[in-house]
């Protein structure tokens, strides 16, 4: 797996939507990459935060983007 491609799975990662194999391959990927270790942890951080202030209006386009891979 790639980077670019660990970037596209990153949402059903967190959902533990990945099918088994992908998920390995995923695991194995941020195992020896630190940059995409480094980019799961923000994006987690950026969920958490999203949902504690999901009660204040965000920019819309930003709103729909994290909503479409929430919901
Ligand atoms: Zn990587």
């Amino acid at each position: 797996m790639k980077c670019a491609e660990l970037e596209k799975f990153i949402f059903e990662y967190l959902e533990n939507k990945l099918a088994h194999s992908v998920k390995e391959e995923f695991e194995a990927h941020i195992l020896n990459c630190l940059n995409c270790r480094k980019y799961i942890d923000e994006t987690i951080k950026c969920i958490t935060l999203f949902r504690q202030l999901r009660e204040i209006p965000c920019p819309e386009e930003v709103d729909k983007k994290i909503k479409y891979h929430l919901d």
